[in-house]
């Protein structure tokens, strides 16, 4: 076996792609050299063999089994193309022409998901908070009788809302972006008709998407479109229709056995808590010094922690001592500017102590 060194860490505040778990980087890294006793790299096995169909279907099974979910009534499938590609897959296999689907409008992600839709079909804007510049989480919503399924965003990685409830649907399918808080707290998954991630926030690196849907659901879906833009294709081939993204599946496989190792996601978001507790807290406590985009504190996100500072001419200043301190990443989206503060699952408790008490010395000084 080789001797690594351990790797150098910075706090990594990334909204994505994002920090990993070192066990896990350390894992990866000895398959990327070789798998098992294979006697080849996880970058070389057949996708057809043994070893791998054992890692993608272990990585399928412990992600039902960490959700709660049956493998009788929900299908995982490992698909390409980013969340990106489920904000156009999902109408084009569940929304025809003169039939609408309901889509609550929580910030940029969703906007592109409407697009997409607008595409196929009709789009009823159920609920709406770009009057109040997405900072929180839309209250009044209306569903469509015949809507095909409603969507929502659950965690806004931009502008740093969360749902923290779920909307009652009155028995609507219910698709879930959950692309930057998957498995990041208990949820009751059984609510969603589909649930889908891109992989490289909280699951694994950038290039695999998961979607997970309820078969009673799938077999709704159209029967046209380009074969590989359909959900059945893939869950009539276990997600081995075409090559996947071996590596990444490996990789987000190593993440799942790590939460599980972690103690599951009850002790996952009792640290995701306590994390953004510690950076919410310093911020609230000088209302003066900083501003937090979301001042309406239920629809906070654990995620992504967004704030500015009042005066706006100590920003680089700001980012320049977190700098210093070994903390990257801050920088908030340029489309809502000031800072961001991503704590993902692997983000450490240290690093949001760090930045807490980079917080109250930076409005004290
Ligand atoms: C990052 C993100 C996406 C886009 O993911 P890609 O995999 O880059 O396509 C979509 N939705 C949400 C909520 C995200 O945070």
């Amino acid at each position: 076996m080789t001797s690594m060194t351990p790797p150098r860490r910075i706090y990594n505040f990334g909204a994505g792609p994002s920090i990993l778990p070192v066990p896990v980087l350390e894992e990866a890294s000895r398959g990327v050299l070789e798998l098992g006793t294979s006697g080849m790299s996880i970058l070389e096995v057949s996708h057809r063999g043994m070893d791998y169909e054992a890692i993608q279907f272990g990585a399928r099974d412990r992600l039902l089994k960490i959700m709660g979910l049956s493998g009788d009534e929900y299908t995982v499938l490992f698909l390409g193309g980013g969340a990106s590609l489920q904000f156009a897959m999902l109408p084009m296999n569940f929304l025809k022409a003169g039939e609408t689907a309901d889509y609550i409008h929580t910030g940029e992600w969703s906007a592109k998901a409407m697009k997409e839709a607008k595409k196929f079909g009709e789009v009823h804007v159920a609920g709406n908070s770009e009057s109040e510049k997405f900072t929180r989480i839309p209250q009044a919503l209306t569903f469509s009788a015949n809507a095909k399924y409603v969507h929502l965003t659950t965690n806004n990685t931009i502008e740093g809302t969360q749902f923290h409830q779920w909307p009652d649907v009155a028995g609507l399918p219910l698709i879930a972006d959950a692309s930057s808080d998957i498995l990041s707290r208990r949820i009751d998954f059984s609510k969603f008709a589909m649930i889908y991630a891109g992989a490289q926030k909280n699951l694994g690196p950038a290039g695999v998407t998961v979607v997970v849907i309820k078969k009673e659901f799938l077999a709704k879906a159209n029967e046209n479109g380009p074969t590989l833009l359909r959900y059945r294709t893939h869950a009539d081939a276990d997600s081995l229709y075409n090559t996947p993204p071996v590596f990444a599946i490996y990789t987000l496989g190593l993440v799942l056995k790590w939460i599980e190792a972690e103690g599951g996601l009850s002790k996952i978001e009792e640290r995701n808590r306590r994390k953004a507790q510690l950076i919410y807290q310093a911020l609230d406590a000088y209302p003066s010094f900083y501003d937090p985009t979301v001042s309406v504190k239920e629809d906070r996100s654990l995620m992504n922690i967004t704030f500015r500072l009042r005066d706006v001419s100590l920003e680089s200043e700001f980012l320049k001592g977190a700098g210093k301190l070994g903390m990257d990443g801050l920088k908030g989206h340029r489309s809502v500017g000031g800072f961001r503060a991503s704590v993902y699952n692997a983000f450490p408790e240290a690093g949001a102590q760090a930045l807490a008490e980079y917080l109250h010395r930076f409005a004290l000084r």
